[in-house]
């Protein structure tokens, strides 16, 4: 670990404008592949009589094992600037994309935003910068990437440049002076160094305009709130759950409660990477046993909180959703699932309550018949079953959801207020 403030950064943008080959490049750079997978790499090319050791070479490797969902998995990779050290909070071409971005473990502080040269503001472009705004994401850097398929010529960059600024204005990105930074992920022009290739520009390369990111926010004084992911039966200690700490603080002899499962009792221990410690915070992924509370008792989906200050059971709450895709529309009286932190529930929207208008956030339709693709509104939803989960006003990392249906994601969300 690293004693820098640490960055969430979510890389997105359109589907083959380069997000993976840019991570690849960023932790290339920053030396931040491990050492013993660089090694084998370089075993292997030797092997081949691939002379030099290339990057392209770590990156082709990078792909495979991705592709084998082995080893590597480029989510939550991690590597350091001068400034901060940067968690990847999203898997770049991941099926699951808009899901993780809202539901991920982590949310994201910044992003970079990859917009190919060749290509310009393509569909995803659009939905992703939308979503960024929805999802409060402070900085966008936009690395136009690609340079090297056009040439490197500035006029195309200045071309892009315009049609990227156009789309920020449309969404009303808060942002009016994100910084734009022509690339090429591939051959690693503007990206830890200036290679030349384009005497053009004299801005920031990619590494000075992620040092130069404003620091996040520091973390709230909110109460802890701990997704429980699993629960385990260990020899010797019993049951231990386990999870990623969202907010808030554990410490062995706290007392907490699980909700909706609405048992509790004393922490016994904490652990974490297998070690027992004397306290766990936000962002870490703790084991630990509670005094009385057996695996039939609690379950993966419950949220664990101080037993004066427990998770909020909702009985219905209100949310914003912007629909990504839905085959036909949404009316009220569908009951998709809703994915929320480790939970997933069946939810009823009972109520489309208003539409609102996806680029300026006003309310357009005061109770709609229906909402479809692309649409923002304000629904009312009552769960199937018993769902923790606080309005994101509150406790930001407890408040959004994915809802899904027929296998894909088809509207992210947060939620508004909650009654119990
Ligand atoms: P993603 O879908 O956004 O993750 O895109 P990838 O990183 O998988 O890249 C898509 C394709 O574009 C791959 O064949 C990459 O090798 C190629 N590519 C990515 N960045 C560059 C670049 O800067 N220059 C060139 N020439 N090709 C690139």
């Amino acid at each position: 670990m690293s004693d820098k403030p640490h960055q969430n950064l979510a890389i997105i943008g359109h589907v083959d404008h380069g997000k993976s080959t840019l991570v690849g490049r960023l932790l290339f750079e920053t030396g931040s592949v491990p050492e013993h997978v660089i090694e084998q790499y370089r075993e292997e090319a030797e092997e081949k009589g691939k002379g030099g050791f290339e990057f392209a070479y770590v990156m082709d490797n990078l792909a495979e094992e991705r592709e084998r969902g082995v080893t590597i998995d480029i989510a939550h990779q991690e590597f350091d600037t001068d400034q901060y050290y940067f968690t990847i909070v999203d898997c770049p071409g991941h099926r699951d994309f808009v899901k993780n971005m809202i539901t991920g473990a982590s949310q994201a502080d910044n992003a970079v935003l990859v917009v190919a040269a060749d290509d310009g503001v393509a569909p995803q472009t659009r939905e992703h910068v939308f979503l960024a705004r929805t999802l409060g994401i402070n900085e966008l850097i936009i690395a136009v990437n690609k340079m090297d398929v056009v040439d490197y010529s500035e006029d195309t960059y200045e071309e892009v440049k315009e049609e990227v600024q156009k789309l920020l204005k449309q969404v009303r990105f808060k942002s009016d002076d994100a910084t734009f930074v022509p690339i090429s992920a591939f051959e690693g022009d503007n990206i830890a160094e200036r290679t030349g290739a384009m005497s053009w520009y004299d801005g920031p390369i990619l590494l000075e305009a992620l040092n130069d990111l404003p620091e996040p926010e520091p973390p709230t004084n909110a109460p802890l709130r701990l997704p429980i992911q699993d629960v385990y039966t260990i020899s010797g200690i019993g049951t231990v759950p386990v999870g990623r700490i969202e907010t808030g603080t554990l410490n062995p002899g706290d007392n907490v409660s699980f909700q909706p499962s609405d048992v509790g009792g004393e922490v016994k221990t904490v652990e974490m990477h297998h070690e027992e410690v004397d306290q766990a915070g936000p962002g870490d992924n703790v084991g630990f046993n509670v005094r009385g509370v057996g695996k039939d008792d609690i379950r993966r989906g419950d949220v664990c909180g101080p037993a004066d200050d427990p998770p909020t059971v909702a009985e219905t709450f209100k949310a914003q959703i912007v629909v990504m895709q839905h085959p036909s529309v949404i009316t009220a009286g569908y009951t998709p699932v809703f994915h929320a932190h480790t939970a997933q529930v069946a939810c009823t929207i009972e109520a489309i309550d208003q539409k609102i208008n996806p680029k300026t956030g006003e309310v357009a339709e005061e109770n709609p018949d229906f909402i479809k693709s692309g649409d923002a509104a304000v629904v009312t939803v009552r769960p199937q079953k018993p769902l923790s989960i606080e309005p994101s006003g509150e406790i930001p990392e407890l408040g959004s959801f994915a809802i899904r249906d027929m296998g894909q994601t088809i509207a992210a969300g947060k939620v508004l207020e909650v009654t119990e």
